[in-house]
């Protein structure tokens, strides 16, 4: 597994632990952390390797030995992508190179963790997987993360045509649950943690931009149904919930379900990220190719995964 030590990998990791799976992670620990996997490294089954992904001689004998990739590095975020565009730009494009040309060599199956980011600024909710990529200018740099990953999308669904790689495309919607980190902008931890704190909620804009959060649990349980599932070879596959809630909703609900005194503080988009900014008004996936070959899709309620969030910063005070 690539990027194990983050958020999604180290939950991921704990499920396949549980049943039984040996794991090797290779994380950079640029993102991810070791807290995240600390617990993990007592397990004999479990490897952890600090290295970049973009390391091909690294990977090789790895990829060699394994039965399965996850593909999950990559530079998590719109703020990190806007602060260190080179850093994310090229872990972006170069460690799926890099994974894909080695599981194509071995002939090993591996899941690439995309993103709803590559429906970038379409306005034609829920999104279909076949639906268009709509992009802003190069000059925004929030547009380059849709665009990388976009091409790694692009490169995966080739070495399939092409080479046969037995490859499978996740487009991750706002996935959140514990130990998902506030530092690099993700809005439902910075919330919890200001409530917490007693601090203003920044609501960025207006407050009426939707998401549909997805719990971490829910997605890594489609992951890997997907990864055992042969008929999703080759294929792309929106993972999200349905649950369509504005960020102002999710404010109010945070402030209610942590008995918060915080207010909800409105902060134009230009000043929380940079002039310019384009934020997407509505994103919602369509699920239903997912449901139709597993027979379940995620099915998160933001009130879950707001408890569960709220539960993880309370019991580690150290992170708020
Ligand atoms: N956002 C916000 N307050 C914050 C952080 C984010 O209002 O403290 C907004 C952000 O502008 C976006 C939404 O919440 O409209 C989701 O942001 P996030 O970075 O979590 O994920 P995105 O959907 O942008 O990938």
């Amino acid at each position: 597994m690539t990027g194990g030590a983050g958020f999604i990998g180290s939950h991921l990791s704990e499920e396949l632990l549980r049943d039984g799976c040996h794991v090797t992670v290779v994380d950079s620990l640029s993102t991810g952390t070791y807290a995240n996997i600390a617990a993990l490294t007592q397990n004999p089954n479990y490897r952890l390797i600090v290295n970049s992904v973009t390391d091909r001689s690294l990977l090789e004998p790895l990829v060699a030995e394994c039965d399965a990739v996850y593909h999950l590095a990559a530079g998590v975020g719109v703020r990190l992508i806007i602060e260190q565009p080179v850093e994310t730009i090229e872990t972006n494009i170069l460690g799926t190179e890099a994974v894909l040309k080695l599981t194509a060599k071995y002939h090993k199956k591996v899941l690439i963790a995309s993103t709803s980011e590559v429906y970038g600024k379409n306005t034609n909710v829920p999104f279909r997987e076949d639906d268009d990529s709509v992009f802003g200018a190069t000059t925004k740099s929030r547009w380059s993360y849709a665009c990388s990953k976009a091409i790694d999308e692009f490169l995966a669904l080739a070495y399939n045509r092409e080479k046969g790689l037995p490859v499978v495309i996740a487009r991750l919607f706002n996935t959140v649950g514990p130990r998902q980190t506030g530092r690099y902008g993700m809005v439902v931890p910075n919330l919890v943690r200001q409530a917490l704190r007693g601090q203003p909620l920044t609501v960025y804009g207006d407050g009426q931009q939707s998401r549909c959060f997805t719990h971490v649990r829910d997605s890594i349980r489609c992951q890997r149904a997907l990864m055992s599932e042969p008929r999703a070879i080759g294929q792309i596959f929106n993972l999200g919930s349905q649950q369509e809630v504005t960020i102002e909703q999710v404010a109010r609900r945070t402030i209610e379900l942590t008995e918060s005194v915080s207010e909800i503080q409105y902060i134009p988009y230009e000043e929380a990220y940079e002039a310019g900014f384009e934020d997407m008004r509505r994103r919602v996936p369509d699920t239903s190719k997912v449901r139709a070959l597993l027979g379940f899709a995620p099915d998160s309620r933001l009130d879950d995964i707001l408890r569960d969030v709220i539960a993880y910063f309370r019991e580690h005070p150290e992170l708020h």
